[in-house]
Protein backbone atom coordinates (compact mmCIF):
# COMPACT_ATOMS: atom_id res chain seq x y z
CA UNK A 1 0.00 0.00 0.00
CA UNK A 2 0.93 3.59 -0.48
CA UNK A 3 1.46 4.29 3.25
CA UNK A 4 4.26 1.28 3.39
CA UNK A 5 7.41 3.39 3.59
CA UNK A 6 10.41 1.87 4.49
CA UNK A 7 8.24 -1.45 4.89
CA UNK A 8 7.22 -1.37 0.78
CA UNK A 9 10.12 -3.78 -0.10
CA UNK A 10 8.37 -6.92 1.98
CA UNK A 11 4.73 -5.89 1.17
CA UNK A 12 3.28 -8.04 -1.46
CA UNK A 13 0.77 -5.46 -3.49
CA UNK A 14 -2.01 -6.54 -5.34
CA UNK A 15 0.04 -4.88 -8.14
CA UNK A 16 2.85 -6.74 -8.09
CA UNK A 17 0.37 -9.96 -8.27
CA UNK A 18 -0.87 -8.55 -11.49
CA UNK A 19 2.81 -8.05 -12.57
CA UNK A 20 3.83 -11.95 -11.61
CA UNK A 21 0.21 -12.58 -13.28
CA UNK A 22 0.84 -10.95 -16.63
CA UNK A 23 4.60 -12.37 -16.89
CA UNK A 24 3.29 -15.90 -16.20
CA UNK A 25 0.81 -15.45 -19.19
CA UNK A 26 3.35 -14.07 -21.43
CA UNK A 27 5.69 -16.87 -20.56
CA UNK A 28 3.01 -19.79 -21.62
CA UNK A 29 2.33 -18.03 -24.63
CA UNK A 30 5.66 -17.54 -25.21
CA UNK A 31 6.59 -21.40 -24.86
CA UNK A 32 3.33 -21.92 -27.35
CA UNK A 33 4.31 -19.07 -29.99
CA UNK A 34 8.14 -20.10 -30.23
CA UNK A 35 7.09 -23.59 -31.48
CA UNK A 36 3.76 -22.46 -33.29
CA UNK A 37 5.54 -20.15 -35.74
CA UNK A 38 4.07 -16.79 -34.52
CA UNK A 39 7.83 -15.61 -34.53
CA UNK A 40 9.70 -13.68 -37.35
CA UNK A 41 12.15 -11.87 -38.06
CA UNK A 42 12.34 -8.18 -39.49
CA UNK A 43 15.65 -6.93 -41.55
CA UNK A 44 16.86 -3.63 -40.71
CA UNK A 45 19.57 -2.55 -43.60
CA UNK A 46 22.78 -1.17 -42.83
CA UNK A 47 24.70 1.05 -45.60
CA UNK A 48 28.23 2.06 -45.73
CA UNK A 49 29.09 5.61 -45.03
CA UNK A 50 30.66 7.69 -47.86
CA UNK A 51 29.92 4.96 -50.90
CA UNK A 52 26.13 4.33 -49.24
CA UNK A 53 26.23 1.24 -50.38
CA UNK A 54 24.57 -1.59 -48.87
CA UNK A 55 26.33 -3.36 -45.69
CA UNK A 56 23.92 -5.66 -44.92
CA UNK A 57 21.10 -6.00 -42.25
CA UNK A 58 19.86 -6.63 -38.74
CA UNK A 59 17.83 -9.44 -37.97
CA UNK A 60 15.22 -8.59 -35.27
CA UNK A 61 12.47 -10.71 -33.92
CA UNK A 62 9.18 -9.82 -34.03
CA UNK A 63 5.73 -12.02 -32.26
CA UNK A 64 2.46 -11.63 -33.68
CA UNK A 65 -0.15 -13.83 -31.54
CA UNK A 66 -2.61 -15.76 -33.65
CA UNK A 67 -4.86 -13.57 -32.54
CA UNK A 68 -3.08 -10.81 -34.13
CA UNK A 69 -1.40 -8.64 -31.26
CA UNK A 70 1.99 -7.23 -32.04
CA UNK A 71 4.21 -7.72 -28.89
CA UNK A 72 7.19 -5.77 -29.24
CA UNK A 73 10.75 -7.38 -28.31
CA UNK A 74 11.20 -4.85 -25.34
CA UNK A 75 8.19 -6.60 -23.79
CA UNK A 76 9.00 -10.42 -24.69
CA UNK A 77 12.87 -10.29 -24.90
CA UNK A 78 13.16 -9.35 -20.90
CA UNK A 79 10.67 -11.70 -20.09
CA UNK A 80 12.25 -14.46 -22.22
CA UNK A 81 15.68 -13.43 -20.26
CA UNK A 82 13.75 -14.32 -16.71
CA UNK A 83 12.25 -17.45 -17.70
CA UNK A 84 15.01 -18.79 -19.41
CA UNK A 85 12.81 -19.12 -22.69
CA UNK A 86 15.31 -16.99 -24.05
CA UNK A 87 17.82 -20.12 -25.73
CA UNK A 88 14.84 -21.35 -27.55
CA UNK A 89 13.80 -18.35 -28.90
CA UNK A 90 17.94 -17.24 -29.31
CA UNK A 91 17.72 -20.83 -31.16
CA UNK A 92 14.99 -20.10 -33.36
CA UNK A 93 16.41 -16.78 -34.60
CA UNK A 94 19.57 -18.13 -35.71
CA UNK A 95 17.82 -20.68 -37.60
CA UNK A 96 15.63 -18.61 -39.35
CA UNK A 97 18.26 -16.16 -39.56
CA UNK A 98 20.13 -19.10 -41.43
CA UNK A 99 17.49 -20.15 -43.52
CA UNK A 100 16.89 -16.75 -45.14
CA UNK A 101 20.73 -16.26 -45.69
CA UNK A 102 20.86 -19.66 -47.57
CA UNK A 103 17.29 -18.43 -49.45
CA UNK A 104 19.10 -14.81 -50.26
CA UNK A 105 22.82 -16.52 -51.11
CA UNK A 106 20.75 -18.89 -53.71
CA UNK A 107 19.26 -15.55 -55.34
CA UNK A 108 22.69 -13.86 -55.66
CA UNK A 109 21.55 -11.30 -52.41
CA UNK A 110 25.02 -12.02 -50.74
CA UNK A 111 23.81 -12.65 -47.19
CA UNK A 112 25.03 -10.15 -44.68
CA UNK A 113 23.17 -11.01 -41.29
CA UNK A 114 23.40 -9.23 -37.59
CA UNK A 115 21.83 -11.50 -35.43
CA UNK A 116 21.23 -10.27 -31.73
CA UNK A 117 22.97 -12.61 -28.92
CA UNK A 118 21.14 -12.31 -25.57
CA UNK A 119 23.57 -12.57 -22.03
CA UNK A 120 22.01 -15.87 -21.27
CA UNK A 121 22.54 -17.14 -23.98
CA UNK A 122 26.04 -16.37 -24.18
CA UNK A 123 26.72 -17.86 -20.83
CA UNK A 124 25.06 -21.26 -21.79
CA UNK A 125 26.47 -23.96 -21.88
CA UNK A 126 25.55 -25.49 -25.26
CA UNK A 127 25.17 -22.03 -26.71
CA UNK A 128 28.45 -23.56 -29.40
CA UNK A 129 27.31 -26.55 -30.34
CA UNK A 130 23.34 -25.26 -31.13
CA UNK A 131 25.28 -22.55 -33.25
CA UNK A 132 27.32 -25.56 -34.83
CA UNK A 133 24.07 -27.81 -35.35
CA UNK A 134 22.02 -25.23 -36.59
CA UNK A 135 24.99 -24.09 -39.93
CA UNK A 136 25.29 -27.68 -40.15
CA UNK A 137 21.41 -28.57 -40.37
CA UNK A 138 20.56 -25.56 -42.87
CA UNK A 139 24.43 -25.37 -44.40
CA UNK A 140 24.16 -21.63 -43.75
CA UNK A 141 27.98 -20.21 -43.54
CA UNK A 142 29.09 -18.78 -40.36
CA UNK A 143 31.05 -15.81 -42.60
CA UNK A 144 27.04 -14.70 -43.17
CA UNK A 145 26.62 -13.63 -39.78
CA UNK A 146 27.86 -11.05 -37.18
CA UNK A 147 27.11 -11.60 -34.09
CA UNK A 148 25.90 -8.76 -31.53
CA UNK A 149 26.45 -9.20 -28.15
CA UNK A 150 26.16 -6.19 -25.53
CA UNK A 151 28.90 -4.30 -23.87
CA UNK A 152 27.24 -5.28 -20.02
CA UNK A 153 27.02 -9.03 -21.35
CA UNK A 154 30.45 -9.12 -22.30
CA UNK A 155 31.13 -7.41 -18.91
CA UNK A 156 29.12 -9.44 -16.60
CA UNK A 157 31.67 -12.81 -17.20
CA UNK A 158 35.01 -11.12 -18.73
CA UNK A 159 36.43 -14.61 -19.08
CA UNK A 160 33.85 -16.55 -20.48
CA UNK A 161 32.93 -13.67 -22.93
CA UNK A 162 36.58 -13.43 -24.36
CA UNK A 163 37.23 -17.52 -24.73
CA UNK A 164 33.48 -17.80 -26.17
CA UNK A 165 33.68 -14.53 -28.68
CA UNK A 166 37.54 -16.37 -29.67
CA UNK A 167 35.53 -20.26 -30.35
CA UNK A 168 32.83 -17.98 -32.62
CA UNK A 169 35.57 -16.20 -34.87
CA UNK A 170 37.44 -19.55 -35.29
CA UNK A 171 34.24 -21.34 -36.60
CA UNK A 172 34.42 -17.67 -38.89
CA UNK A 173 31.70 -15.61 -37.48
CA UNK A 174 31.99 -11.99 -36.91
CA UNK A 175 31.18 -10.06 -33.44
CA UNK A 176 30.00 -7.04 -32.56
CA UNK A 177 29.59 -5.54 -29.32
CA UNK A 178 25.90 -3.70 -28.95
CA UNK A 179 24.42 -1.12 -27.34
CA UNK A 180 28.31 0.33 -27.03
CA UNK A 181 28.93 3.04 -24.31
CA UNK A 182 26.04 2.47 -22.35
CA UNK A 183 27.97 -0.29 -20.39
CA UNK A 184 30.56 0.00 -18.32
CA UNK A 185 33.45 -1.33 -19.59
CA UNK A 186 36.76 -0.48 -18.96
CA UNK A 187 38.81 0.43 -22.19
CA UNK A 188 41.43 -1.71 -21.77
CA UNK A 189 39.64 -5.13 -21.64
CA UNK A 190 38.71 -4.31 -25.68
CA UNK A 191 41.95 -5.83 -26.64
CA UNK A 192 41.04 -9.17 -25.54
CA UNK A 193 37.78 -9.45 -27.52
CA UNK A 194 38.17 -10.57 -30.48
CA UNK A 195 36.22 -8.35 -32.25
CA UNK A 196 35.06 -6.73 -35.73
CA UNK A 197 32.55 -4.03 -34.80
CA UNK A 198 31.57 -1.44 -32.01
CA UNK A 199 27.85 -0.86 -32.71
CA UNK A 200 27.27 2.65 -30.60
CA UNK A 201 23.94 3.04 -28.96
CA UNK A 202 20.98 4.92 -30.19
CA UNK A 203 21.03 7.27 -27.25
CA UNK A 204 24.26 8.88 -28.53
CA UNK A 205 23.06 8.57 -32.11
CA UNK A 206 19.33 10.42 -31.36
CA UNK A 207 21.27 13.84 -29.97
CA UNK A 208 24.55 13.77 -31.29
CA UNK A 209 23.47 16.72 -33.25
CA UNK A 210 22.05 18.64 -30.72
CA UNK A 211 23.79 17.64 -27.69
CA UNK A 212 27.63 17.94 -27.11
CA UNK A 213 28.50 15.83 -24.67
CA UNK A 214 26.81 12.83 -27.03
CA UNK A 215 28.83 13.98 -30.07
CA UNK A 216 32.43 13.88 -27.91
CA UNK A 217 31.36 10.14 -27.03
CA UNK A 218 30.62 9.37 -30.73
CA UNK A 219 33.94 10.85 -31.74
CA UNK A 220 35.82 9.07 -29.40
CA UNK A 221 34.98 5.60 -29.90
CA UNK A 222 35.19 6.47 -33.67
CA UNK A 223 38.90 7.17 -32.92
CA UNK A 224 39.00 4.19 -30.92
CA UNK A 225 37.98 2.13 -33.41
CA UNK A 226 39.87 3.63 -36.18
CA UNK A 227 42.93 2.55 -33.54
CA UNK A 228 42.00 -0.77 -33.37
CA UNK A 229 40.73 -1.20 -36.89
CA UNK A 230 37.15 -1.92 -35.95
CA UNK A 231 33.76 -1.26 -38.09
CA UNK A 232 31.54 1.90 -35.94
CA UNK A 233 28.05 1.15 -36.78
CA UNK A 234 25.97 4.34 -35.70
CA UNK A 235 22.09 2.92 -35.00
CA UNK A 236 18.96 4.60 -34.57
CA UNK A 237 19.68 7.16 -37.41
CA UNK A 238 16.69 8.93 -37.89
CA UNK A 239 17.25 12.34 -39.97
CA UNK A 240 19.93 12.93 -42.65
CA UNK A 241 21.69 16.17 -40.49
CA UNK A 242 22.68 13.32 -38.06
CA UNK A 243 23.89 11.36 -41.19
CA UNK A 244 26.28 13.84 -41.85
CA UNK A 245 27.27 13.96 -39.12
CA UNK A 246 28.15 11.06 -38.21
CA UNK A 247 29.71 10.28 -40.56
CA UNK A 248 32.34 13.04 -40.33
CA UNK A 249 32.87 11.88 -36.56
CA UNK A 250 33.94 8.86 -38.74
CA UNK A 251 31.07 6.22 -38.12
CA UNK A 252 31.15 3.92 -40.93
CA UNK A 253 28.23 2.66 -41.27
CA UNK A 254 24.89 3.56 -40.47
CA UNK A 255 21.56 2.07 -39.59
CA UNK A 256 18.33 3.57 -38.55
CA UNK A 257 15.02 4.36 -40.08
CA UNK A 258 16.47 7.37 -42.31
CA UNK A 259 18.06 5.11 -44.00
CA UNK A 260 15.35 1.95 -43.26
CA UNK A 261 12.96 0.43 -40.96
CA UNK A 262 12.99 -3.28 -40.13
CA UNK A 263 10.98 -4.91 -42.60
CA UNK A 264 9.38 -8.17 -43.34
CA UNK A 265 11.85 -10.32 -45.68
CA UNK A 266 10.12 -8.93 -49.10
CA UNK A 267 9.69 -5.60 -48.45
CA UNK A 268 13.19 -5.75 -47.27
CA UNK A 269 14.34 -7.20 -50.63
CA UNK A 270 12.54 -4.51 -52.47
CA UNK A 271 14.03 -2.05 -50.52
CA UNK A 272 17.48 -3.90 -51.20
CA UNK A 273 16.75 -3.57 -55.30
CA UNK A 274 15.47 0.28 -55.05
CA UNK A 275 18.98 0.96 -53.08
CA UNK A 276 20.45 -0.79 -55.63
CA UNK A 277 18.71 0.95 -58.76
P1 LIG B 1 18.88 -3.49 -30.47
O1 LIG B 1 19.63 -4.74 -30.74
O2 LIG B 1 19.66 -2.34 -29.95
O3 LIG B 1 18.14 -3.15 -31.83
C1 LIG B 1 17.90 -1.86 -32.26
C2 LIG B 1 16.50 -1.41 -31.97
O4 LIG B 1 16.36 -0.08 -32.40
C3 LIG B 1 15.44 -2.20 -32.73
O5 LIG B 1 14.28 -2.22 -31.90
C4 LIG B 1 15.19 -1.32 -33.94
O6 LIG B 1 13.91 -1.52 -34.51
C5 LIG B 1 15.28 0.03 -33.30
N1 LIG B 1 15.63 1.07 -34.27
C6 LIG B 1 16.26 0.91 -35.45
N2 LIG B 1 16.41 2.10 -36.08
C7 LIG B 1 15.87 3.03 -35.26
C8 LIG B 1 15.73 4.45 -35.36
O7 LIG B 1 16.13 5.11 -36.31
N3 LIG B 1 15.13 5.09 -34.30
C9 LIG B 1 14.69 4.40 -33.22
N4 LIG B 1 14.10 5.09 -32.24
N5 LIG B 1 14.80 3.05 -33.10
C10 LIG B 1 15.39 2.39 -34.12
P2 LIG B 1 13.42 -3.53 -31.73
O8 LIG B 1 13.36 -4.30 -33.01
O9 LIG B 1 12.14 -3.11 -31.08
O10 LIG B 1 14.29 -4.37 -30.73
C11 LIG B 1 14.55 -3.89 -29.44
C12 LIG B 1 15.60 -4.70 -28.77
O11 LIG B 1 15.12 -6.04 -28.55
C13 LIG B 1 16.87 -4.88 -29.59
O12 LIG B 1 17.69 -3.74 -29.42
C14 LIG B 1 17.45 -6.11 -28.97
O13 LIG B 1 18.12 -5.81 -27.78
C15 LIG B 1 16.22 -6.92 -28.64
N6 LIG B 1 16.01 -7.91 -29.70
C16 LIG B 1 15.31 -7.84 -30.86
N7 LIG B 1 15.38 -8.99 -31.54
C17 LIG B 1 16.14 -9.84 -30.79
C18 LIG B 1 16.59 -11.19 -30.96
O14 LIG B 1 16.34 -11.87 -31.96
N8 LIG B 1 17.35 -11.71 -29.94
C19 LIG B 1 17.70 -10.99 -28.84
N9 LIG B 1 18.47 -11.56 -27.88
N10 LIG B 1 17.31 -9.71 -28.67
C20 LIG B 1 16.54 -9.14 -29.63
CA1 LIG C 1 21.39 -5.23 -31.95
CA1 LIG D 1 21.80 -1.63 -30.06
CA1 LIG E 1 19.55 -1.36 -27.66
Amino acid sequence: GKNAGKNAVREFTPEMQDCVNLRHRVQTKLRDALSGGEIDLYFQPKITSGSYELAGCEALARWRTDEGKFIPPNEFIPIAEQTGLITALGDLVFELAAEQACRWDSIHAMPDIAVNVSPHQLRHPRFIANLESILERTGARPEWFELEITENAMMDDVELAVQVIDQLVAMGFRVAIDDFGTGYSSLSYLKNFNIHTLKIDLSFTCDVTTDRQSEAIVRSITSLGKGLDLRVVAEGVETLEQAKLLESLGCTTMQGYYIGRPMPESDYLEWVANWDA
